[in-house]
């Protein structure tokens, strides 16, 4: 084994999201993550209470129970409850803190869509990230590059074209990264079942399966307007 090869298993891969619910756009976005990022360690991290939004559809348990039904059969993801478990808003900060004690000074890699890259500068604390993480942005369809500011200038001083310097340091790097563009989100699943339209296609069907069981999304928990 090289050198580098044992550098990159040693690198965790880290995908939060509300997975409100867990979508086909997620698990394809993460699945090439892994494996252009070349990790064995990659966990998804569902947020318990999102410090960003005011609405979630679905309560953090049961968010929490679509995700590990959607990951069960693919061996390369895990997922990690610690937001979940842990009490009050849910900072990436605090979890990256928590994950940067346990795992010495491997390379965190926190994988994040392009449009929660553009307002990485509402984040508690986003500086800190930088310090505690490598950053791999997804392009995501209908998202454009649109970081201003400070964040833009912090962001353009770290990026790199190459996965390889993500394995040579603990954090602080920030790629670009190609992936297939699916124009799938939440929001429009949760549309879909309020409407009684069938999302088939667009997520596991032992999640549709969940959330018709519990009654999730439909008219009185959807969103308004
Ligand atoms: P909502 O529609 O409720 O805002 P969402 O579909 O954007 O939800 P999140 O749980 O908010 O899902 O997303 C978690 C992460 O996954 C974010 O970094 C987001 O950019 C990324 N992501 C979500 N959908 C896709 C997709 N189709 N392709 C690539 N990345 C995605």
């Amino acid at each position: 084994m090289t050198a580098s090869a044992t550098k990159s298993r040693a690198a965790i891969g880290l995908f939060g999201g509300t997975f409100d619910p867990v979508h086909y756009g997620h698990l394809r976005a993460a699945l090439e993550a892994r494996e252009t990022l070349g990790l064995d360690d990659f966990r998804l991290l569902p947020a318990g209470t999102p410090a960003l939004r005011t609405f979630t559809g679905a309560s953090a348990p049961h968010r929490l129970a679509m995700l590990q039904l959607a990951v069960e059969a693919y061996p390369g993801f895990s997922v990690d409850d610690r937001e979940i478990r842990r009490p009050g808003k849910s900072y990436m900060v605090d979890t990256l803190r928590e994950i940067r004690r346990e795992s010495g000074d491997k390379p965190l890699i926190l994988v994040i869509g392009q449009d929660a890259a553009n307002d990485l500068d509402q984040w508690f604390e986003w500086r800190t990230l930088f310090s505690l993480a490598h950053l791999a942005i997804m392009r995501r369809p209908e998202s454009r590059i649109g970081w201003k500011g400070e964040l833009r200038k912090i962001i353009e001083r770290r990026l790199t074209g190459e996965v390889g310097q993500l394995h040579e340091c603990p954090a602080g790097r920030v790629l670009p990264l190609a992936v297939t563009q699916l124009a799938i989100s939440a929001t429009g699943i949760r549309k879909q079942f309020s409407a009684g339209r069938s999302p088939r296609f667009l997520l596991p069907d032992p999640v549709i399966e969940y959330i018709r069981k519990n009654a999730l999304y439909f008219a009185a928990q959807a969103p308004k307007g």
